[in-house]
């Protein structure tokens, strides 16, 4: 998994004084949502007779651009995104990627020039996510490289660029906008795979000119491997369903069919019960999420060892009540006398992804809000542990 590098998972001296069971906060594996998943019990099992979804090819509706999308998915998209409010869909061509990950890549193969003498910069501001990089630069390829923060990125000085617009940003949960001033020569992808109402309030549809979502972080179904992207330019859109194609012929039915079949529950469970009820999804995604912030908040307390980030309330459109963003991520920060907070961390044998994996200071270390309840939970109480012990 990208970044889910190996660790010395060794306990290092603590105050607890014996062997610690490892919480692994690293990865972002979104098992919160797990609970609900299985109280919606059979509503949406998914039955894939031996003989079908055979074919390379969907039957797609005429005059679209992604061969390989199952019209039921395309069809689930767009009523999810109007239901939610959180993207424009009309006069976009959808492509399905496997992930957003595969995603990523295809909108840099569509957005580079193949008779560019030079690379093309790849930027985003600090902290990023800490897959970019990795991603980018992998293959090696001589259409585009990273060229880091996008804070520190001149145009004027050094030409052509993409930058990454990752809002809700991971790690840090913030909104954002472009950053670099382009003159003209920049283009830009919008990665919205947290733009769902559990985690950030919505305030209008997003509207760029590639932006893409993921399944994984939508309602928690990362293993399905879906993730799609609203493109704005018929010739942008060619590209991506190309590189999608020669990379894995497309994207599993099956994953589609699914995904199309969880999304059509959400949609007609908030059809049927609406927002009063714990069926709603997202209603339900966002009490649990403000839940998780408040008790992080509660263990953090008034400690002067640790902090993270504070969040103003705004309306959201989707809720129809006001709520504050409850990110994936906490970015935590260690005070002054603690340089590497992953240390600190690790000598109680919780792991959280280094604050240099994102462009930033080793002071921050990136934990995931999206484990179960069961490793939440003991977290809060280390956490409260090491308060006592270290303070
Ligand atoms: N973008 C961001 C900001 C993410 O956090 C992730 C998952 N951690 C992805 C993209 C990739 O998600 P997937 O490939 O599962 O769609």
């Amino acid at each position: 998994m990208c970044g889910a590098e190996t660790t010395n998972h060794s306990t290092e001296s603590n105050g607890f004084g014996g062997n610690l069971s490892l919480i692994d906060l690293d990865p972002g594996n979104p098992t919160v949502f797990e609970p609900y998943w299985r109280r919606m019990g059979d509503k949406c099992r998914v039955v894939i007779p031996g003989c079908e979804l055979m074919s390379y090819k969907a039957a797609t509706k005429p005059g679209k651009v992604c061969w390989f999308l199952l019209p039921e998915l395309e069809d689930a998209i767009v009523r999810l995104h109007r239901l939610v409010g959180n993207a424009v869909v009309d006069d976009r061509y959808i492509v399905v990627g496997t992930g957003s990950t595969q995603l990523y890549q295809a909108a840099l193969y569509a957005l580079s020039n193949p008779a560019s003498l030079k690379p093309i910069n790849v930027v985003s501001a600090a902290p990023y996510y800490s897959c970019y990089p990795e991603e980018t630069d992998y293959l090696c390829s001589r259409l585009y490289k990273w060229a880091g923060d996008a804070n520190e990125y001149n145009a004027n000085k050094s030409g052509p660029f993409i930058e990454v617009v990752n809002s809700p940003n991971n790690p840090n949960g913030s909104l954002r906008e472009s950053v670099v001033k382009d003159c003209g020569q920049g283009k830009l992808i919008h990665d919205l795979a947290y733009y769902w109402p559990q985690f950030m309030p919505i305030n209008r549809p997003a509207d760029h000119d590639l932006m893409y979502f993921t399944f994984s972080k939508c309602t928690g179904h990362a293993g399905s491997r879906i993730g799609w992207a609203l493109v704005k330019d018929r010739e942008v859109a060619i590209k991506m369903t190309k590189y999608i194609e020669l990379n894995s012929i497309g994207v599993s039915k099956d994953s589609q069919f699914r995904t199309a079949k969880i999304m059509e529950l959400l949609c007609n469970e908030h059809k049927e019960f609406g927002l009063n009820s714990s069926n709603n999804f997202f209603e339900y995604g966002n009490r649990l999420m403000a839940q998780r912030w408040e008790s992080l908040r509660e263990a953090i307390g008034s400690s002067d060892l640790f902090s993270v980030p504070s969040f103003e309330r705004q309306y959201c459109f989707f809720l129809g009540r006001p709520t504050k963003p409850y990110p994936a991520f906490a970015w935590l920060k260690c005070n002054e006398e603690t340089e590497d907070c992953g240390s600190l961390l690790r000598r109680y044998n919780i792991l959280g992804r280094n604050g240099k994996r994102f462009g930033a200071d080793a002071k921050y270390l990136r934990i995931s809000m999206l484990s179960s309840d069961d490793v939440f939970e003991d977290f809060l109480d280390r956490l409260n542990a090491i308060r006592l012990f270290e303070e």
